[in-house]
């Protein structure tokens, strides 16, 4: 039966107990995470979210009740703090004390629960997203999602401390430039009219910027209606801040100080969360890092050319390399028909790998199919210094050895390359060079690089729609030593933009944003909007410009990305508290889900579904 805890009050969390503490009288609260009678001795493990403290009563027999607590009820128990009379237990940080009760409340007895509430199981997710509430218990979750309160917290510190005005923006709103798919909500009040959730508080923040407030920042919901990977949830969180009166620089550095201020200040709580020591030594290496040298950066091209990718793991080297002029001549078609199309041939070299087998170099090929490649053409290095190689028979011995020698390549060493356009050559060897440095363990998963992306292109060609899109969205300013090429060659115009890139993930981005109107309107041109549709869509942004604007930048994170990473895990699953699954729903809530008809009838709504 459950009891009151009424006239009791907790003195102390479990594991926040300490030999300092012995001879003390407290009174604990908390769920029962192992109880084991030993022959009349009872010993209780009580688990709270800052560990577990053992409870050891031979008064069962004055209170028959401890022999048969269940497992996950919640008990509160008063009691002295005792030195361990058994063995100590070095896996615990409460390892070398004990308490001894002398009463026990049964606060709410458990079923039992569906999985074993510890780390280490192998329980399938969908059960354990059913049962989160209960999945969180287990101390590897609760240690992730109290790191991630801990990254908020300091972000909010440094951030006012800097001036920044933590502002909310709703969540009722219209269609955002992000340009990924709308949630919509419709209106009860104007039957036939949605609302859109924010994309992020883009317009918002901007309209901030023009109200005079200067810097701004909110830890914001935004909600894109894209398909779920493994770092995407369909709702998700940004730090998201806008400042006025800046430049490219002062953003830069405002946030390499954020980061290093949150690295610096979260490596010590690392110990406390029980993460393991190499990770909290990486992150104070990184800090370090910070704060001595700052963030280093990358051009845009300079990534793509040097590591295939916009957002490049620098935890490792394996650099691309520019064959296309030692093979312009050669006698392989493939290249050489590559590059009069107009493409380029680029490899990469992975030391000591010669002796890869066949079946392996198969698996890599199809890496690179999956990016667009037809194939992947190479060359193994032997110890002898004789080449194995797909193409050898097209070649002369020369030009072999010419391209081996333009790719470094030394005995042991297998050149794979690959010939098309700079956006498939790209993508491919830039998927390729990390499928190799996780092969071949060049990755330290412990280690945190961190770079800035700067001189992104302004736009991006879109096959699908046939006309150009706003790399990052419609207001990022345009490099202005580019600009008189908007309507020659618009593809090679370099944005105002960057993104902060870490361990190869895209943890953030922002811009120097428009804030003159000739500008703006040729952008809006540019980019297919008519005067009315543009006007439709974000007029009231426009407008405002016209009222006194000040020059303005910004930047989001992604916070659910920077809390996986910093805590190491694989899935940002693992560091939001009610995530969703893949196909976009909540398995505990069972949602979405169909509503009464009545609801559907008040906001004029009929639904028709689509055939099978
Ligand atoms: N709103 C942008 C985004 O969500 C970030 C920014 O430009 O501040 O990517």
């Amino acid at each position: 039966m459950a009891e009151s805890m009424k006239g009791l009050k907790r003195t102390a969390r479990c594991a926040e107990l300490t030999e300092g503490d012995i001879g003390k009288r407290v009174t604990l609260m908390g769920w029962v995470a192992k109880c084991r009678n030993k022959g009349g001795i009872v010993f209780v493990d009580l688990r709270d979210r800052t560990g577990i403290i053992q409870i050891v009563t031979e008064s069962e027999g004055a209170d028959p009740r401890w022999g048969s607590l269940k497992t996950e009820s919640t008990i509160a128990v008063t009691g002295i703090v005792e030195k361990r009379g058994g063995a100590f237990n070095p896996n615990l940080r409460t390892g070398t004390i004990e308490v001894i009760p002398d009463s026990l409340r049964v606060l709410s007895e458990a079923l039992t629960p569906p999985f074993p509430v510890q780390d280490g199981i192998d329980t399938r997710e969908d059960l354990r997203l059913k049962y989160r509430y209960l999945d969180l218990r287990r101390p590897e979750l609760q240690h992730r999602i109290m790191l991630r309160s801990k990254i908020v917290e300091l972000v909010r510190s440094f951030l006012s401390g800097e001036g920044f005005l933590d502002i909310e923006t709703p969540d009722l709103i219209g269609s955002t430039p992000e340009g990924a798919r709308d949630y919509l909500v419709p209106s009860r009040v104007h039957p036939g009219a949605f609302y859109a959730l924010p994309q992020s508080p883009q317009l918002f923040k901007q309209l901030l910027m023009c109200s005079g407030f200067d810097r701004y920042y909110q830890i914001a919901r935004c909600f894109r209606d894209e398909d779920l990977r493994a770092d995407r949830q369909p709702e998700f969180t940004q730090i998201d801040m806008e400042l006025s009166f800046v430049d490219q620089e002062d953003v830069l550095d405002v946030n390499t100080r954020l980061l290093g201020y949150v690295l610096k200040n979260l490596a010590p709580a690392y110990e406390a969360l029980e993460f393991p020591k190499e990770l909290a030594a990486g992150v104070a290496a990184a800090a370090k890092e910070i704060e001595e040298n700052g963030i280093s950066r990358m051009t845009w091209q300079d990534a793509m050319d040097r590591y295939g990718s916009d957002k490049p793991d620098l935890r490792f080297g394996m650099e691309i390399t520019d064959v296309t002029e030692t093979v312009r001549n050669c006698g392989f078609g493939v290249f050489t028909g590559a590059i009069a199309d107009g493409g380029m041939v680029r490899g990469l070299n992975a030391k000591g790998m010669a002796d890869l087998p066949r079946k392996k170099i198969d698996k890599l090929t199809e890496v690179a199919k999956t990016y667009g490649a037809k194939g992947l053409a190479y060359i193994a290095v032997k110890e002898d210094g004789s080449f194995k190689s797909s193409f050898s028979k097209f070649m002369t011995e020369d030009e072999m050895a010419a391209l081996v020698a333009a790719m470094d390549g030394e005995k042991g060493d297998l050149l794979l390359f690959a010939a098309d356009s700079f956006k498939v050559v790209c993508a491919s060897l830039g998927a390729l060079r990390l499928a190799i440095g996780k092969e071949k363990g060049l990755i330290d998963p412990n280690a945190f690089r961190f770079v800035w992306i700067t001189d992104f292109p302004l736009l991006e060609w879109s096959d699908e729609e046939n006309r150009f899109m706003a790399m990052h969205h419609p207001f990022t300013m345009p490099n202005e030593e580019d600009w008189d090429r908007i309507d020659s060659d618009p593809g090679s115009v370099r944005a105002e933009a960057y993104d902060i890139v870490l361990n190869g993930c895209e943890l953030g981005g922002g811009s120097i944003r428009i804030h003159r109107n000739n500008i703006q309107e040729k952008m809006l041109e540019v980019l297919g909007f008519t005067p009315e549709r543009a006007n439709e869509q974000f007029g009231f942004l426009l407008t405002a410009f016209k009222y006194g604007v000040p020059p303005h930048a910004g930047l989001a994170y992604g916070l659910d990305r920077m809390a996986m990473l910093l805590s190491g895990s694989e899935s940002i699953r693992d560091v939001i508290a009610f995530p969703k699954v893949k196909d976009a729903s909540d398995l505990m809530i069972d949602a979405p889900s169909a509503v009464d008809p009545k609801q559907l009838e008040e906001l004029s709504i009929e639904v028709r579904l689509p055939e099978k």
